[in-house]
């Protein structure tokens, strides 16, 4: 149930956005409820309309924000939407996910001594509420036929802005649902499939031909794509290849890296449960390790598959986590229970296998860093045991390596990331463009777009140089 209905906002009255989160159930449905038009249209007449407005430069993609907000103000949500838009083809997944806090809303004039406009919620109201000019089908442009390979954020972006401008588009997506971590990620209680269907749809209606089960390093190579005519590849495959802690028994049965676990309840529908079966096993006390998104969203998976208690383990502090507040605030409002400054040292046997608990340090913080970050350091002697019987290790992800070992002249750092110019995305490899998670290991989904979008550009402005030289 709603719990706020606010009336006319001005700055000096309380933000819709104090007024969240708005937890509706500890259920599979989406949870946080988002503005109604009105709190939208009250929330939207909060923007001071700045001549020289900050908020445009702290988005990686550039949405006129102003602009929209001001449609919205007067209650013209799909002209909202349009706007929008012609920047950003995934508003209803950017309004929900995005880390509004610390781009477009951080740079918000208002924000130096009150809350900043909400404009992740304002975005998400107008991809709510707004109707965009449904795109007719089109056929496939008629330009050169370039090959995207992955459909996450990356190449959905930059496969839709290829489409626009006439070339022949074709993503090769290795799971059998175009998203990437929009569908096997992010959970449903935060991001609707249906909203991520939906934009995946009108990115199709552009003309994109998308192939799902296509596994590039082994369907077919990047090599074999370029022999069958693909002036430009852009590979958008992401950072999904889990990384453990490596410490002793993390082979027992029970362990989960985040993805496996998220991947396995997103895509096995046992978010459904238990409408529907899932391979994963249940656990009553369950740890999670890490303090980003990715521990907030398995955190908040395992209370909703029927855990009664989940801890959160990270080794630094609350301040430090660099999770999104609103997941933080949703998840200790839902009951996880925070273990600030912990830190594993060992996964506990029961004798058969299987996990028993969670051997831990405490931790204090020591010298920072220039950015203020400071070092965990253990205190001695503060060992405890976390009596769990499941733990899923969310501490990062990297990038796996089949593209880059089977495409010999592809530089990838040490780190194993592809190496590519940050302006074009332009690889070591004639013709191979990259962007997203592969090249700048896990980030957000704003900025894997942000990067699609530049390299779009640079890649038309490829083509049209070679055309011209072949001439
Ligand atoms: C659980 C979780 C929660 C997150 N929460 C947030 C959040 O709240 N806000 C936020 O901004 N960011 C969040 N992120 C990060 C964000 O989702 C990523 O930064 C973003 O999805 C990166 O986009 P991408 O297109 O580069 O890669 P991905 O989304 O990883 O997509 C890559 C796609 O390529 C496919 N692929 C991989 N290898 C191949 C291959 N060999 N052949 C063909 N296809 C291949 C994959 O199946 C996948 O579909 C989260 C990440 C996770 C894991």
């Amino acid at each position: 149930m709603r719990i706020a209905a606010v009336a006319i906002i001005n700055p000096k009255q309380t933000p819709m956005s104090k007024q969240e989160p708005q937890i509706r159930s500890k259920n599979f449905n989406e949870v946080g409820l988002g503005y109604t038009k009105e709190e939208a249209i009250a929330e939207a007449k909060r923007c001071l309309k700045c001549k020289k407005p900050l908020c445009v430069a702290g988005c990686p993609v550039n949405v006129d924000i102003p602009t929209f907000i001001a449609a919205i103000m007067g209650g013209d949500f799909n002209k909202a939407l349009q706007v929008i838009k012609t920047k950003n083809s995934l508003p209803g997944v950017c309004g929900r996910v995005c880390p509004q806090e610390d781009q477009c809303e951080k740079k918000c004039i208002l924000g130096i001594k009150n809350e900043p406009v909400s404009i992740g919620r304002l975005e998400r109201a107008a991809a709510d509420f707004g109707q965009a000019d449904t795109p007719v089908q089109q056929t496939q442009g008629t330009k050169e036929k370039i090959a995207v390979v992955g459909a996450g954020p990356a190449g959905l972006t930059i496969a839709g802005d290829l489409a626009r401008i006439g070339y022949q588009v074709t993503i090769f997506e290795a799971l059998h649902k175009p998203g990437g971590v929009l569908v096997y990620g992010i959970p449903e209680f935060r991001l609707p499939k249906a909203i991520v269907e939906q934009e995946v749809e009108s990115i199709k209606k552009l003309g994109v031909d998308l192939r799902v089960d296509q596994l590039i390093g082994r369907t077919f190579t990047i090599d074999d794509l370029k022999k069958d005519g693909y002036k430009v590849i852009f590979i958008a495959s992401g950072a999904g290849f889990p990384k453990f802690m490596e410490i002793p028994g993390e082979n027992l049965n029970g362990v989960y890296s985040a993805n496996e676990f998220l991947t396995r309840v997103n895509l096995m529908k046992a978010y459904l449960f238990p409408g529907y079966d899932t391979p994963i096993k249940k656990a009553e006390k369950v740890a999670v390790i890490g303090g980003g998104n990715v521990a907030m969203d398995s955190a908040r998976t395992a209370l909703r598959l029927g855990a009664k208690k989940v801890f959160n383990v990270y080794r630094r502090s609350r301040k430090e986590m660099p999770a999104r507040l609103e997941e933080i605030e949703n998840a200790i409002e839902e009951g996880i229970q925070m273990e600030f400054l912990v830190n594993p040292i060992r996964i506990l046997d029961d004798g058969n296998g299987w996990v028993k608990g969670l051997e831990c340090l405490r931790m204090e913080l020591g010298a920072c860093d220039e950015s203020g970050r400071c070092r965990p350091v253990p205190i001695k002697g503060s060992e405890f045991i976390l009596d769990v019987e499941q733990v899923i290790i969310a501490i990062g992800t990297s990038a796996n390596p089949l593209i880059s070992t089977t495409t010999p002249d592809l530089k990838v750092n040490k780190w194993g990331y592809i190496e590519a110019n940050e302006a074009s995305g332009q690889t070591s490899k004639e013709g191979v463009f990259a962007g997203g998670d592969i090249v700048t290991g896990s980030a957000t989904v704003i900025s894997a777009m942000g990067a699609a979008r530049k390299s779009a550009e640079a890649i038309a402005e490829y083509l049209e140089k070679s055309k011209s030289e072949e001439q």
